[in-house]
């Protein structure tokens, strides 16, 4: 019999065991200044069930908004973006702010940006947002790169990330 695989929450206690450049937590504010949202194309990854969600949110027919919002990409959807890389909910302010996709709500805490201090940095020059507001301690954030990592993972398995 195979070993079973542990559970994220398994995987997240034993994450804080180990010690990271953030283990005294970082501080983190969204100032919403729509830095992520707009500038380079990029990636909006929503799964099934936020579909269901921002469709309702925004009130048009789940097969409708798949057509006209979204974009199929080898494995999962994206939301559609502006010729200049704006999200397309985003119009002085995101549009969507309490349906946002779990890869929106969790920014800046994925792997992606904290696997190193330099991923890191390079997020910080991104995002005013990094370095005021509340501390995030280091629970919170391993808890919110576990959230996001199923999306790192279906992001590389659509070759969007090395
Ligand atoms: S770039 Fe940072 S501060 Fe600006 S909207 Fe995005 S998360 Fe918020």
């Amino acid at each position: 019999m195979g070993k079973r695989k542990p559970t994220m929450q398994e995987v997240l206690k034993e994450m804080a065991q180990h010690s990271y450049f953030f283990d005294k937590g970082i501080r983190f504010g969204c100032l919403r200044c729509g830095g992520c949202c707009n500038g380079e194309p990029g990636v909006i990854y929503v799964a099934k069930d936020e579909i269901t969600r921002i469709a309702r949110y925004t009130d048009i027919e789940e097969d409708i908004f798949v057509d006209r919002c979204l974009y199929l990409m080898e494995k999962s959807y994206s939301i559609r973006e502006t010729d200049d890389g704006r999200c397309i909910f985003y119009e002085n302010g995101c549009s969507i702010y309490p349906v946002r996709p779990l890869q929106c709500s969790t920014f800046p805490f994925w792997f992606q940006n904290l696997r190193s201090p330099d991923a890191w940095e390079s997020a910080r020059l991104r995002c005013p947002g990094i370095g005021r507001g509340p501390l995030f301690k280091k629970e919170a954030i391993l808890e919110r790169v576990g959230l996001s990592y199923p999306i790192f993972i279906a992001l590389m398995k659509d070759h969007l990330l090395d």
